[in-house]
């Protein structure tokens, strides 16, 4: 905390950001974000990272990936399509939760690297970017890139675990891949290539469930699609994903399912509190 460049992130500065639709906005304007994870072995991750899209300030959220069939019954505003290359546009790319570590999957996340849009990997997409050697597809991207690791998803990318210094650890990735990285945890740090660093202090331990990085990665995907530079668009993703978590433990014990009906929630508590 000695580090100039560490900032808390507030209410105040999440509240100033968050994206709101004017009188002529429409929903292309307000951004279309790309979802393309789940899988037929992991459908629930499609659902989940859904889930949180919805809740963020982009006006449309297209799916792609091999549970498009379950993701309209659940989700009827989304629209699906089975791959990246067959979603059409967007602003934003989300890749990753439950997407799995096959051929198909790794070309999924190889069509969301070649995509000039900011994309978000996270979980199996990490595992392919480390296994399926694209770091050079990844530091060959001139649009941003978000990467959301819990500590093992760290410890692929870097080689070693964070350790006692996340913040460093965090930076130290971030310069790396030249990539905002997002490491999860009870304070979760978000650093840029540039070295500027936020810590969230909103984060419960109720998130430690499965299914809540899901919720979070499409949150930030909306917030990406809607325009927000890419270090923002986590830290505000990262506080409201807190909030949610707060506000669904005030009613009992927490699923991935109660973070996502409570992000809007959270969302509206943003202004109520200024
Ligand atoms: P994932 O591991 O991808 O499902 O993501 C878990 C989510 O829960 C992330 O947003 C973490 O920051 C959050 N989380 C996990 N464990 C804790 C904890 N002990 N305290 C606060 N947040 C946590
Ligand atoms: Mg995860």
């Amino acid at each position: 905390v000695g580090d100039p460049a560490l900032r808390v992130a507030d209410t105040a500065d999440i509240a100033a950001w968050w994206p709101h639709p004017g009188p002529i906005s429409d929903k292309y304007t307000r951004g279309v974000v790309g979802v393309a994870t789940g899988s037929a072995g992991y459908p629930g991750a499609a659902l989940l990272s859904l889930s949180g899209a919805l809740a963020g300030p982009a006006g449309l959220v297209r799916y792609a990936g091999s549970a498009h069939e379950l993701v309209v019954p659940a989700h009827p505003s989304v629209i699906a399509a089975p791959r990246v290359a067959e979603a059409g546009r967007v602003q934003a790319w989300v890749c990753g939760s439950g997407l799995g570590t096959d051929e198909r999957a790794a070309g999924e996340v190889r069509a969301v690297l070649a995509a000039p849009v900011p994309a978000l990997l996270d979980a199996d997409a990490i595992t392919l970017l480390v296994d399926g050697s694209m770091a050079g597809e990844l530091r060959r991207r001139d649009a941003p890139t978000v990467l959301t690791p819990h500590d093992r998803e760290y410890a692929r990318l870097a080689g070693s675990d964070p350790g006692e210094d996340r913040v460093a650890a965090a930076q130290k990735l971030a310069s790396w891949t030249r990539s905002v990285v997002l490491l999860k945890g009870d304070r979760t740090v978000v650093a840029g290539p540039s070295g500027e660093a936020w810590v969230n202090p909103t984060g419960t331990p109720v998130l430690a469930t499965g299914g809540t990085g899901d919720v979070l990665s499409g949150l930030l995907g909306s917030l990406l699609a809607a325009g927000l530079p890419a270090i923002r668009a986590a830290v505000a993703a990262a506080y409201v994903h807190g909030l949610a978590g707060r506000i669904a433990a005030e009613s009992g014990p927490v699923t991935a399912v109660d973070v996502a009906a409570s992000l809007r929630a959270a969302v509206a508590s943003l202004t109520r509190t200024l």
